[in-house]
Formats: structure tokens, C-alpha cells, sequence
């Protein structure tokens, strides 16, 4: 067995971080410390009749806000630590970004590819009504969102279990990330990886330290490599290439693949449809493992599956000059070390990704006014905008075509806002951890992880102690 505790990791980094904060040592363990921990097992009739224990688990790491919040996740790495270390980085993660929820995290130990979708559906079902029992699932108490291995369709699932057991006019805030028509919010499928692509965008436009690191301050000039063309990875990697950059690597459970000239992420999505397989795409090399692309020639690399990929065995033969973090944990503290010695930029897991989180919380917003963004007033800015318009044909000799009338005056719709509320909290948590980051000359990671333990430890303090 080894010894490795993600939950150490996690708190190694918080002990780094809160040294530079003067809080009571009470305050910081408070901080720490996972205030719930539920570990549950239930058994799952399978198809062909036989039964099996299904085990999972369901942490709330911090009650400072309410509710709780943070992805459930279904994969055979599921175990107490994990959940705990997630569930820790959640709590991290919506201080960075300023979403008022403590954090939480939840998995069930399966590995999904050996489930038919009926018996997927039968364990989500069972893993929620089981956290419904014991008050771990509600709009105002914990509110869980998918992660690796689920997606809409289970989130769909844990909403119609709470229907069913609850009558309560919020039910649909009860889970976040839901399919649209059971009250999803338009783009939060591709939020994460989009707030991922915010967040290198930013790191690449600071002039000061791409020269350092030799490179442009410009995004079409880098190229990458990711791990993992899941949920984050591929929508990372898709928003990355339309702002011009090149994916030039890419690792999948089957194997690696390179070409310096260039992937073809679209090309490759509908090859590894059809082939199930990323080995064997075009012009690409199959490299020797599924790891052997995380060393090889890039500008950026986004491990984007799962932790502890980048570890002290690794890291010394990374190229990339930049590290961002779109999977949670990916890089091991040794493995940090090594990188940040060797003059690597790492943008950190717990404020890279946190763009998922940020539109969860408008997602439950919107379910908790009930009413869809953009619905009262998309029309009203629509005729504003036209009468600007007209007054600017009316005082010149311009004349707007109706094609252009369409487009300058569109009033925003949901998909709109919620993009521009992600690029703006996206923005303003870089800038943010940045100026920690300059005021006292730490690394990002640690700048991050200060500027959460400053915002929760303030709240604490001020909220004294429960008798
Ligand atoms: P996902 O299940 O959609 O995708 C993960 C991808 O990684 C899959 O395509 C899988 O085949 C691939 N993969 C698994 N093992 C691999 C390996 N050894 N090498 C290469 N590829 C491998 O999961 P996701 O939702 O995209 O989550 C990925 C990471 O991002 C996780 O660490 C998760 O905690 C984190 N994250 C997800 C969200 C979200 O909104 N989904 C939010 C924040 C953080």
C-alpha cells in the first residue's frame, strides 16, 4: 500500500499558504478540517441478477457558507482521502473565485465502463436517495454537480430522486449541472474547460512573465499538450485552438499521440468516434505510453483527467514552461517542487478550474429565482440598442444593413451571460492572486490557496463558535 494521501498534499499546501496570515492556529485548523464525512455502502441488483455492494462516499469539507458544493464522481479511484482532499480544494476553490458555498465532494467506487446504463442508473439513484437520508443533498444544505466519470444525465437522475422524496419548490437547485430542460443553465457542459482557457489566457498576457519564461505574451504563438479529451479536457483544448493556439500532444486512456505541425481536434474526436482509439490519427506518432506525451515538446501542458500524473518520477524530463492544472491534484508536492526549481509556471487546480463551480452557482441561481437569465429584459435592450442605432443612421450617412442591425443590437441571452459571467470572475480571481502572488514573491499555488484562507478565516473569526 502506498503511503500517498492526496488530503496531506492538500493540507502541506495550506500550511504553506497560511504562514503568511496571522490567524489563530484554532482558526486555521478549523479551516482545515473536514466537518462531515459520510461513507456509505448500499447493494445494486446487476442485470443478470446477482448482487453486488456498491460502496461511495460524500464529504462536506466546510460549513462557513451554505450550502455545500462539489462534484460527484464515479470511478474506481474513489476512496475517503480522495474525497476529503477534493472536497478541501472545493472550499478552496469557490473563495478563489468569490461563490459563497463551502465545499464538498462525493464518488462512488465503480468502474463505469463495467455498468450498463440501467445499473448506472440504479446506483445513482440509490447513492442520492442514501445522501437524502441523512440530509447530504439539498438546495440548501449540499448540492453536488458531476465530475470525472458523470455527466448531465446522472445529475438528471440525483434531481428526480429529490422530486420524489421531497416536495420543495427549489428541488431543481438541489444538483447542479443538469441536463436544459430539467434546469440547466446554457453553458455550464463547457464551463470548466472554457474558465480553464480564461485562465491561461490570462497567465499568457502578463508581458513581465512570459519573458521569463522566453515566450510571447500572445496565445496563438503557444502550443500544448492535454491529458484527457473528457468534459475539461476537449472543451479546453477546443477553446484554446480557436483562439489560435496548437495542440500538438495529446493522451488518452489507450495511449499517447504527438505531431509538432498540429492536431486536428475535431478530426480526432470523430476518428476516436468511430475507431474508439486515439492511436493511429492522421500524421501523429503513437509515443510509448499514455504518460510519455506529458513529457514531451510544448509550451503548455494541461493534464486535464486525473491527480497525481505529474509526479517526482516525471517531472524532471517536463518541457512545457507552463503547468495548468485543469484536473484537480494532478501535480504531486515533490513533483511541484521540481517544477517550480526548474522555473515552470503552474497555474493551480483550485483557481484554473473553478470555472465549472462558478457557473454551477448561476445554475442554482437560476433555479432558485426561477426564472431563465436574460428572459426579462433580452427584448427590452434589443429595441434600446435599435434607437441608438437609428439616431447614429439619423445624425450621419450611415445605413445599417439588417444584417448589422441584428448583430450590434442583439440583447443578451442566457448563454451570453453566463460567458460573461464566467470571463469576468475568471479575470478578477487572477488579478487578485496575482497581486498576493507579487506582494509576498510565492508561487501561484500558495497565492491561491492565501488568498481563500484569508477570505474564509476572516468569516470564522468574525462568526465565533458554536457553543
Ligand atoms: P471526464 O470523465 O469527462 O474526462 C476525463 C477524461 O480523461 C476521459 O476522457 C478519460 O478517458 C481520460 N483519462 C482517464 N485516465 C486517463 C489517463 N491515465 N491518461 C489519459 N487520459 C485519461 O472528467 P472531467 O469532468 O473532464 O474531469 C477531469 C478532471 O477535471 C478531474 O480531475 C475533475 O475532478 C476535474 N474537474 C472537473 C470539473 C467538471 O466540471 N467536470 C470541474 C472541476 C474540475
Amino acid at each position: 500500500m502506498s503511503d500517498y494521501s492526496f488530503f496531506k498534499q492538500v493540507n502541506q499546501a495550506f500550511d504553506a499558504a497560511a504562514q503568511y496570515t496571522s490567524f489563530d492556529k484554532g482558526i486555521l485548523d478549523q479551516i482545515k478540517m473536514c466537518n462531515n464525512v459520510y461513507r456509505l455502502s448500499f447493494p445494486l441488483k446487476r442485470d443478470d441478477g446477482s448482487l453486488e455492494v456498491i460502496q461511495g462516499w460524500r464529504v462536506q469539507h466546510s460549513h462557513h457558507k451554505l450550502p455545500t458544493k462539489g462534484g460527484v464522481r464515479f470511478s474506481m479511484t474513489v476512496n475517503e482521502d480522495e474525497a476529503m482532499a477534493l472536497a478541501a480544494l472545493m472550499t478552496y476553490k469557490c473563495a478563489v473565485v468569490d461563490v459563497p458555498f463551502g465545499g464538498a465532494k462525493g464518488g462512488v467506487k465503480i468502474n463505469r465502463a463495467d455498468y450498463s446504463e440501467g445499473e448506472i442508473e440504479r446506483i445513482t439513484r440509490r447513492y442520492a436517495y442514501e445522501l437524502i437520508r441523512k440530509g447530504f443533498l439539498g438546495p440548501g444544505s449540499d448540492v453536488p454537480a458531476p465530475d470525472y466519470g458523470t455527466g448531465a444525465q446522472e445529475m438528471g437522475w440525483i434531481l428526480d430522486t429529490y422530486r420524489q422524496l421531497e416536495s420543495d419548490i427549489n428541488a431543481e437547485a438541489c444538483v447542479t449541472g443538469k441536463p436544459i430542460p430539467q434546469g440547466g443553465v446554457r453553458g455550464r457542459g463547457e464551463a470548466t474547460g472554457r474558465g480553464v482557457f480564461f485562465g491561461i489566457r490570462e497567465a499568457c498576457s502578463n508581458k513581465e512573465d512570459m519573458d521569463k519564461l522566453g515566450l510571447t505574451d500572445k496565445i496563438e504563438d503557444k502550443t500544448f499538450v492535454v491529458q484527457g479529451l473528457g468534459n475539461v479536457g476537449y472543451s479546453a483544448a477546443k477553446n484554446m485552438i480557436q483562439a489560435g493556439a496548437t495542440m500538438v500532444g495529446v493522451a488518452e486512456i489507450e495511449g499517447s499521440i504527438y505531431n509538432k505541425e498540429g492536431i486536428d481536434l475535431h478530426e480526432l474526436m470523430e476518428f476516436r468516434e468511430e475507431t474508439g482509439s486515439i492511436i493511429g490519427f492522421g500524421e501523429t506518432e503513437e509515443l510509448e505510453s499514455n504518460t510519455a506525451v506529458l513529457t514531451s515538446e510544448c509550451d503548455i501542458l494541461i493534464p486535464a483527467a486525473l491527480e497525481n500524473q505529474i509526479t517526482e518520477d516525471n517531472a524532471p524530463q517536463i518541457k512545457a514552461k507552463i503547468l495548468a492544472e485543469a484536473a484537480n491534484g494532478p501535480t504531486t508536492t515533490k513533483a511541484g517542487k521540481i517544477l517550480t526549481e526548474k522555473g515552470v509556471f503552474i497555474i493551480p487546480d483550485t483557481y484554473l478550474n473553478a470555472g465549472g463551480v462558478t457557473t454551477s452557482y448561476f445554475e442554482w441561481l437560476k433555479n432558485l429565482s426561477h426564472v431563465r437569465f436574460g428572459r426579462m429584459q433580452k427584448r427590452f435592450e434589443e429595441g434600446s440598442y435599435r434607437k441608438i442605432l437609428n439616431v447614429i443612421e439619423n445624425s450621419s450617412n450611415r445605413t445599417f444593413t439588417e444584417e448589422e442591425l441584428q448583430r450590434l443590437a442583439k440583447g443578451a441571452d442566457e448563454s451570453d451571460l453566463v460567458d460573461s459571467g464566467l470571463e469576468d470572475t475568471m479575470i478578477n480571481a487572477y488579478g487578485q492572486v496575482n497581486e498576493l502572488r507579487k506582494k509576498h514573491s510565492i508561487d501561484m499555488r500558495t497565492a491561491t490557496l492565501l488568498n481563500a484562507i484569508e477570505k474564509i478565516g476572516v468569516i470564522y473569526n468574525q462568526m465565533g463558535i458554536f457553543p
